[in-house]
């Protein structure tokens, strides 16, 4: 594997790091790892791209949102190099987390920071010295100081792996000055592949990142940023709190997240939500630092299910089963706020994102805008303006705003879970005569007011200015009393949004477009809505088909995991995610092979909790009279090369190699190809007994091919085979290999 890199990278040529290469050497296939190590059937998007071109040498910058699963990216490469991985983390909370995950998982991970008592410290140091750990975790500024070098210089350094790389830039929203420095550890190991990782990066980033690193153009990999998990609402805000403890209500087992404004604003909102009976705990910088880490581990915990928060809390939580993420003030920027939300569906299961949104948040902010000067305000203001016109806009996919921010075009017309993708068409209403009434209306007074004079001047209002300005003697005065204040007020957000009005980003005025002159001329039909629904019941429904699981096997298998959890002092993602349990409830799996296509088992978890989740569900489904549904394996459907794992996880889960072969209509000899592939894809293979008993040989004959093997190796028959003298058929030599190989493991 070095010298494939070497020669890889002293070349410059293309290598792409295959995985029949793998095979023939007898190396775990990155594949294998997901599944074995990690529990996983399939790699997410790019993921499978950035591992192998992270095996095969090359510098590589990878980007994709949070959530995507950029971790996996250097644990497995870590797994199957040789040599140390070491990975430079801003976040020091963040960093434990990742440990206590990969050890239960079984992969030698260490980390090193100054919250380590000096034995620990002395511990890890050692275990990275002898090689025992393959992953190091380490801040920018702990990686810096002498004894981390020197400890580097006595080790072999395989991929320095650079986490939230954006910190780099100074472009960035985070600019950490350390993080220039590490320019120079990549000059002091130069042998090192480097893989730079992020979620947040505009272009001008992204090349800053690159030329900070010198990392060439084609390693690159931009994953696309869409969630398709998350369900995107935006919703107006009416009682506030009353609207939230309503959206709580039907969440009662679930986490989630509220983002407020202001502190102020987050203790109110956790004190009202704590009368209403809610497990509910606030988190602002304003907390004494005890305090909010005591909350902030009680919500990692799933001690309590919801934080109220300002945008301080997120940054460096893992959680996974983040169910909600509801935004009760507006935010301030779409950046931001995609950055929030992603926080929620991190596990792949449906999450919901709320946004209240209401006018006088908009004023809100803008009022703080206004206290700042120069480019920051223009800057600030901008941000905000694309914000407001997200959340105004009641037509078009939520989903292609969000994206355009990453520069992504979102090219489905209709994404099929964001409120505006799911609303009913019928509410459509013929809004032709009110649209005109208020158009003319911004004509008559000008082309110099806001929506709030015009409505006053439609509803006849005698308000100071309205009479001031004469304008109770215009045509258009009191022609729009049908309509209330707010009727008018929602129907200008949308003539803005279909294009007849513009609205001046500071001052908000709105004037004319030619659209809207045409449609005047023409009493052309405008079609749209009357009066927003507070709540759109029924219509949100998620795209994506939801396990459908036994919701009381889950509540019970949940209590499990926290007593395991907190029995072992870990949050209980780190023993299984909600996705693990989900499955579990829907598939009810009653045998340890079983379990292990449960995604989110591998090995390791396998034996340490297989037996007490196995209990568990075996004691529900005797008393409920259940029986076990059989899980597909998702791999097969997606790569017809992977037959041999589909054909070894059966023949594993107890098939027998006849029932195979009428499965898949193929030769005996067939079958134990794949079986041979399989476990030369490094998975074991559990059934050795019913192996022996598929030959005729004699145990003379059978010892003799055995010898065989060892001699000369199990990758090819035809020495063996020639070597007893073709007294042994090819299918036999195959049975024996087979036994052979998985008496190595
Ligand atoms: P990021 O760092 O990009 O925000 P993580 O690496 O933390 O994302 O991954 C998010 C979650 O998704 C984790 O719980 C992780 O175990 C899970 N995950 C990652 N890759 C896969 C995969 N291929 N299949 C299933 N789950 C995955
Ligand atoms: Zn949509």
């Amino acid at each position: 594997m070095s010298a494939l890199q070497d020669s890889g990278k002293a070349k410059g040529i293309k290598l792409a790091f295959d995985t029949e290469q793998c095979i023939l050497n007898y190396m775990p296939a990155p594949a294998s790892i997901l599944k074995d190590t990690f529990g996983y059937d399939a790699f997410r998007p790019l993921q499978r791209e950035v591992i192998e071109n992270v095996l095969a040498g090359r510098d590589t910058l990878a980007i994709m949102p949070t959530g995507g699963g950029k971790s996996l990216c250097y644990q497995i490469p870590a797994l199957l190099l040789d040599g140390l991985t070491v990975v430079v983390s801003p976040l020091i909370a963040l960093m434990k987390d990742q440990v206590e995950q990969l050890r239960a998982n079984g992969v030698p991970a260490v980390v090193l920071n100054s919250s380590l008592s000096p034995s620990d410290y002395q511990k890890n140091m050692d275990s990275v010295r002898d090689g025992s750990a393959k992953l190091l975790y380490v801040a920018p500024e702990t990686l810096l100081t002498g004894r981390i070098f020197s400890l580097l210089s006595q080790t072999k350094l395989a991929l320095l792996t650079i986490d939230e790389a954006h910190c780099i830039s100074e472009w960035g929203h985070d600019f950490r000055p350390e993080y220039r420095q590490l320019v120079d550890v990549r000059q002091r190991y130069p042998d090192a592949t480097c893989l730079a990782l992020t979620a947040t990066a505009t272009p001008r980033v992204r090349a800053d990142i690159k030329s900070s690193l010198k990392f060439s153009q084609s390693n690159e990999f931009v994953a696309s940023f869409d969630r398709e998990n998350l369900y995107v609402e935006v919703a107006p805000k009416r009682d506030g709190m009353g609207q939230i403890a309503r959206f709580l209500e039907k969440r009662k087992e679930q986490s989630g997240i509220v983002y407020c404004f202001s502190r102020r604003q987050v203790d109110e909102l956790a004190a009202y939500l704590e009368l209403q009976g809610f497990s509910v705990r606030p988190y602002h910088a304003g907390l004494e630092t005890a305090v909010r880490k005591a909350n902030q581990e009680a919500f990692i915990r799933d001690d309590v299910q919801i934080i109220v928060a300002t945008i301080a809390f997120g940054m460096g939580i893992n959680k996974p089963n983040v169910r909600f993420v509801v935004h009760y003030d507006l935010p301030k920027s779409i950046e931001g706020y995609y950055q929030e939300i992603g926080r929620a569906g991190r596990d792949g299961l449906p999450a919901h994102c709320l946004l209240l949104y209401s006018y006088s948040d908009v004023a809100k902010l803008r009022y703080f805008i206004n206290q700042k000067e120069g480019d920051e305000r223009r800057v600030a203001s901008r941000h905000l303006d694309a914000i407001v016109r997200y959340a105004e806009d009641e037509t078009n996919c939520r989903r292609k705003p969000l994206l355009a921010y990453f520069g992504e075009t979102y090219a489905a017309e209709n994404c099929g879970n964001c409120d505006n993708c799911t609303a009913d068409p019928a509410e459509l209403t013929d809004i032709t005569i009110p649209a005109q009434k208020f158009l003319s209306c911004v004509k008559r007074t000008g082309e110099r007011f806001g929506a709030g004079h015009v409505t006053a001047v439609l509803r006849g209002s005698k308000n100071e200015r309205v009479l001031r300005l004469g304008h109770d003697k215009l045509s258009t005065y009191g022609i729009g009393e049908e309509l209330t204040q707010k009727q008018w007020m929602h129907l200008s957000r949308q003539l803005v949004q279909m294009g007849y009005l513009h609205q001046d980003g500071e001052y908000r005025t709105l004037s004319l477009t030619p659209k809207a002159i045409g449609a005047l001329k023409d009493r052309a039909p405008i079609m749209g809505r009357l009066e927003a629904a507070e709540t759109r019941p029924g219509k949100a429904r998620a795209r994506r088909i939801e396990l459908d699981y036994d919701r009381a096997l889950f509540a019970i298998l949940r209590k499990k995991r926290k007593a395991l959890a907190d029995k072992a002092g870990v949050p209980p993602y780190v023993i299984f995610s909600d996705r693990t349990l989900v499955e579990m409830s829907a598939y009810f799996p009653q045998s340890s092979a079983s379990l292990l296509k449960m995604s989110g088992v591998g090995q390791v978890k396998l034996r340490q909790y297989g037996e007490a989740f196995l209990g568990a569900i075996k004691a529900y489904c005797e008393e409920k009279g259940l029986q076990e549904k059989y899980k597909e394996s998702r791999r097969g459907k997606s790569d017809a090369n992977r037959r041999y794992m589909l054909v070894g996880e059966a023949y594993n889960a107890g098939e027998s190699i006849q029932s195979l072969r009428e499965r898949y209509q193929v030769k005996t000899g067939t079958i134990l190809d794949h079986l041979a592939r399989f476990v030369a894809a490094g998975n074991p293979l559990r059934n050795s007994d019913d192996l022996q008993s598929q030959t005729s040989l004699s145990p003379q004959q059978q010892k003799a091919a055995m010898q065989a093997f060892e001699e000369l190796g199990t990758i090819y028959l035809r020495p063996v085979f020639e070597k007893l003298n073709g007294e042994i058929s090819y299918d036999d030599l195959k049975i024996i290999r087979l036994i052979v190989l998985s008496r190595q493991e």
